[in-house]
């Protein structure tokens, strides 16, 4: 078993395994996001042989992002091998959603059981604006294959930045009502490059949750306790609205996660520039005990937490790069 210092048990990764992305929002990246060379990026092989291990470790569940993973040849081969190693029984995906409809009988067919897409506005000028790329259509025909499909509960994540969607917050809930899917509000966090970033335009999830309360009748879910979302559902609708409130509140006891970056770094957590380089053991065919010890170690330099609330730190690498 996976434990750290703090006694919390880690059997989540999340792996990047790309960090190139088909859309440029502008709260993630500006114009000069640097170019990594293909052969710094994790290959199919080393990712596979790192999740095996971690799951000798206790890791159970395992979910793949980027950058965007589905603009990576072949994605669906690493699925289906995440997906047969034994005693992984959960894999997911968190996908900008623009390529998944193509994809998508594939990826169910290699295993994929549920999916998170990223979706900022409901406008689509507002989206081509966000991301630098029309293709709002294209992303809700996804999101409607994948309820099709059954890739339930499909899941939108919505950054809430003050001054850019604010005012679309009703309509993301009556979304969630209508569609029946779980729309979930993620506080803005300071992350890399963008020029847009400023503390001043988080938007804390509680401002959200009253609001919505206004307007709708929700009451907490029966699941509200698994996840760092705290979930409400509406009466007649199997859609919900969550809130992830990383900014203002301490989620951080509850942690069970680490990251792998598609530059092959160990990222005990989200917000520490600290990271460890497992690419460099998994090139130099390190011993499975080694690689073994080597990410139990990481996972003992876990922080207790993040910054301290009001002393917000931004961290050096957008979320493109960790993989979000
Ligand atoms: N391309 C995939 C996607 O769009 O979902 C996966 C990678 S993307 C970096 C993952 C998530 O991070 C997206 O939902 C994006 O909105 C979110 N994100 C990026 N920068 C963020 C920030 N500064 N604060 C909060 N969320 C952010």
């Amino acid at each position: 078993m996976l434990m750290d210092k703090y006694n919390r048990v880690i059997n989540y990764i999340r792996i990047s395994v790309t960090d190139k992305c088909n859309l440029r929002c502008k709260y993630c990246v500006n114009e000069n996001f640097p170019h990594i060379p293909h052969p710094e990026i994790l290959r199919y092989e080393e990712i596979i042989r790192f999740v095996k291990l971690c799951a000798e470790l206790g890791v159970t569940k395992v979910r793949l992002t980027g950058g965007e993973p589905l603009i990576k040849q072949d994605i669906e081969f690493l699925l289906k091998e995440i997906n047969q190693i034994e005693g992984i029984n959960d894999m997911s995906l968190t996908t900008n959603g623009v390529f998944l409809g193509e994809k998508i009988h594939r990826l169910k067919e290699a295993g994929l059981k549920r999916v998170n897409i990223s979706l900022d506005s409901l406008k689509p000028e507002r989206f081509a604006y966000i991301t630098g790329v029309d293709a709002y259509d294209r992303v809700l025909e996804s999101i409607s294959l994948a309820k099709d499909l059954g890739l339930n509960p499909v899941k939108i994540n919505t950054v809430m930045i003050k001054g850019f969607n604010d005012d679309e917050i009703l309509d993301f809930a009556r979304f969630a009502k209508v569609w029946d899917v779980q729309v979930r509000f993620i506080e803005f966090m300071p992350f890399g490059e963008s020029t847009l970033w400023n503390s001043s335009r988080i938007i804390p999830s509680g401002e959200v949750e009253e609001l919505i309360k206004k307007a709708y009748q929700i009451k907490p879910s029966r699941n509200s306790h698994k996840g760092p979302a705290k979930m409400f559902e509406f009466e007649g609708s199997l859609g919900q609205v969550g809130f992830i409130s990383p900014m203002s509140t301490h989620i951080c006891s509850e942690c069970n996660r680490i990251r792998l970056t598609s530059t092959g770094m160990i990222k005990p957590c989200l917000f520490s520039d600290t990271e460890y380089d497992v690419k460099r053991l998994l090139r130099e065919n390190a011993p499975d005990d080694v690689l073994k010890r080597f990410i139990s170690d990481c996972v003992v330099a876990k922080p207790e937490r993040k910054y301290e609330i009001g002393l917000i730190k931004k961290c050096q690498k957008s979320l493109i790069s960790i993989g979000g």
